[in-house]
């Protein structure tokens, strides 16, 4: 059996996050009434003029400096002509040649090393229509059509065919979506449909130049989806054509519940779309001013905020990469960081209760940080009481469930509770020598030379105290005691 290499292209359209839609004054809100959202130039009335929205384009240019692109200034649109039952005017406004944003580039991080993909184009264009084929659970033998996504400013962006594994396919989704995130110029929200990704996927047998024959998937409406799909359609491919059969270029589904691509239609003889220029809409010069104003308004990136974590925080490279895979994550970390009273004591154990206890109770609950029922403010106070002493690292998580449980201040349920630890000598020195004249056994081992036993005792002794009593103070006191 030859053995093959895959290849890997990817499309994503995105929305564009602006307020009104990208030729008209409708909102771009998401679940509104059906056909609420519109109007005669989004319904494709006869004769209605469309107006170019200025935040999209300031969206698009944005979005192609932070990925390394040649903005082509000479802005103009075209037609793509198409029996659409999904836009009544039978035609798409896009771009085509040129698009705004050419050969771009974004890194992606392979088993700890750099690759880059490199991209082709991001073109300006409009969304369709909704086709409304069920209400509720009732499905309709008619299609309904929802105008409301009609005419989002829509950014289209697409990949050179040089990714090489669904895991590489997987990594470029995620840093995309982080960056755009990062810019703000898409929410990115998959389940709304606000970025979806179609997949080119071929193989070829290792050695061979040209690329072999390419299948596109739709219909995946998740990153991990997208790599899922991607793992079946390699297999698939290599099957058929380990067996001496043929494959066909074709658009593919992916039907998530069963985990398999179905045929869709054949892609054989590519369609003509006559394209041609939008007279609607006059070619117009972006002047360099607009585009360095652009450049000047670029937040900082994921990339550089890593590195910046690390060199002004002190934080591990895996920290800084948790905390910097998303926008939220990392404004987060900061707002808690400048709410402690000691940031250089606080910046690492609060980047260690976000990655690890609040991650995890968000991850289990499907709450994102933005709406996490802990602030930033209070998962600060949680800490400074750790680092004065106060509460004990153990007592820690105990109010920490309760943080998260009611949205509670931590002071205030150390001050409720009475959890304030205890680090009176003469207090833990009296419990110490309770619990030595309870464990016998253990001290009996330890005098023989088994120092670990004293494990139990100190044991005993949280126990006794509530898990109040200062652990490191009851180590002292126990081996002076013991050694005695
Ligand atoms: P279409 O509109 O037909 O989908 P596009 O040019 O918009 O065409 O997108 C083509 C996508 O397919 C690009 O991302 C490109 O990298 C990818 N691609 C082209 N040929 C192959 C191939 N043989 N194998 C995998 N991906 C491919
Ligand atoms: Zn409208
Ligand atoms: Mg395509």
């Amino acid at each position: 059996m030859a053995s093959y290499e895959t290849v890997i292209g990817l499309e994503v359209h995105a929305q564009i996050n602006t307020k009104s839609k990208v030729f008209c004054e409708c909102s771009t809100e998401f679940g509104k009434e059906p056909n609420s959202n519109s109007c005669c130039i989004c319904s494709s009335q006869p004769g209605a003029l469309p107006i170019l929205n200025k935040k999209a384009v300031e969206a698009m240019v944005k979005t192609g400096l932070a990925l390394d692109f040649t903005i082509n200034q000479q802005c103009m649109f075209s037609r793509k002509q198409y029996f659409y039952p999904d836009i009544p005017k039978n035609y798409q406004v896009t771009q085509f040649e040129p698009p705004l944003c050419s050969k771009g580039k974004l890194a992606i991080n392979i088993d700890g090393k750099e690759k880059i993909i490199n991209i082709t184009r991001i073109h300006l264009e409009e969304d369709a229509a909704k086709l409304v084929h069920e209400i509720g659970n009732r499905k309709l033998d008619y299609s309904l059509l929802d105008l409301n996504r009609g005419s989002i400013g829509l950014m289209e962006i697409v990949s050179e065919p040089e990714m090489s594994s669904p895991e590489e396919a997987f990594q470029y989704l995620t840093e995309l979506k982080n960056i755009l995130e990062y810019l703000g110029t898409s929410e990115c929200n998959m389940e709304e449909g606000k970025m979806r990704c179609d997949a080119n996927v071929s193989i070829r047998p290792v050695g061979q130049k040209e690329l072999g024959t390419r299948i596109e998937i739709k219909n995946m409406n998740s990153i991990s989806g997208v790599r899922d799909a991607i793992a079946y359609e390699v297999e698939r491919q290599k099957e058929v054509l380990s067996a001496g059969r043929k494959l066909v270029q074709e658009t593919r589904l992916w039907e998530a519940e069963e985990g398999i691509t179905k045929s869709m239609r054949s892609k054989e003889g590519a369609l003509d779309y006559r394209y041609f220029p939008e007279p609607n809409l006059v070619p117009f010069d972006l002047p360099d001013s607009f585009i360095e104003e652009m450049r000047t308004q670029l937040p900082e990136l994921p990339k550089k905020r890593k590195t910046r974590f690390m060199k002004e925080y002190g934080l591990s490279e895996y920290d800084a990469d948790y905390l910097t895979s998303a926008r939220t994550i990392a404004d987060y970390y900061e707002n808690a960081l400048n709410a402690s009273k000691d940031k250089k004591s606080a910046a690492k154990p609060i980047a260690n209760w976000i990655s690890t206890e609040l991650n995890g109770k968000l991850n289990a609950s499907k709450i994102e940080i933005a709406d996490s029922p802990v602030s930033c403010e209070n998962i600060a106070k949680l800490v400074n009481l750790i680092l004065s002493g106060a509460i004990s690292g153990k007592i820690a998580k105990a109010v920490f469930e309760e943080m998260y449980e009611k949205s509670a201040d931590p002071e205030t349920i150390v001050k409720e509770k009475g959890l304030v630890q205890i680090s009176d000598e003469s207090a833990i020195i009296k419990i110490c020598e309770e619990a030595i004249a309870e464990s016998p056994k253990a001290v009996e081992e330890f005098k023989a030379g088994k120092e670990r036993a004293v494990g139990a005792i100190v044991g005993l002794v949280m126990k006794k105290s509530k898990g109040q009593a200062n652990p490191q103070l009851v180590n002292k006191i126990l081996l002076e005691k013991l050694k005695q």
